[in-house]
């Protein structure tokens, strides 16, 4: 990816606090170029495309919601529920793209490992590539997020 004065506008946006809790970036120290880059790194190491695990994402997110706040067998070894919480968040990338704040939880059954994401993830995983600073509250370790979901 080339560095541009876009994502250098983008970067400052993502730490603002204005948007998040923590910002999108957490208190990560390295510029968005740098995390965009290592977990691009990441998920290629891990034979994973970017749409393939925002796919699978968006499937678990979809069974979770059935329950309506219950826990819900997404297959054999994996439970997830969705939190019922309101309001909406936009995507910090500019274009108009909001989504839900349902938080969903997912556990795998087998290992008891279990990792939460919100619906903006799902599109910030699927469109840019971007799983959030380090120390933001919603940073998915891509290794921690394919090992569960898959
Ligand atoms: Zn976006």
């Amino acid at each position: 990816m080339k560095k541009s004065p876009q994502l250098e506008r983008l970067e400052q946006t993502l730490r603002s606090s204005r948007l998040s809790a923590r910002g999108f970036l957490g208190d990560d120290k390295r510029s968005l170029y740098e995390i965009l880059d290592a977990d691009a790194s990441v998920v290629a190491s891990l034979g994973y495309t970017m749409k393939q695990i925002a796919a699978r994402m968006q499937e678990i997110t979809d069974a979770a919601r059935k329950g309506l706040g219950d826990w819900v067998d997404v297959d054999k070894n994996l439970l997830a529920w969705a939190s019922d919480a309101r309001g909406i968040i936009a995507c910090p990338w500019p274009h108009a793209f909001r989504a839900d704040k349902t938080v969903i939880t997912v556990e795998r059954t087998d290992s008891g490992k279990s990792i939460q994401w919100a619906d903006l993830n799902v599109h910030l995983i699927a469109e840019h590539g971007f799983f959030q600073g380090k120390g933001s509250a919603f940073r998915l370790e891509p290794r921690d997020l394919v090992e569960i979901i898959f």
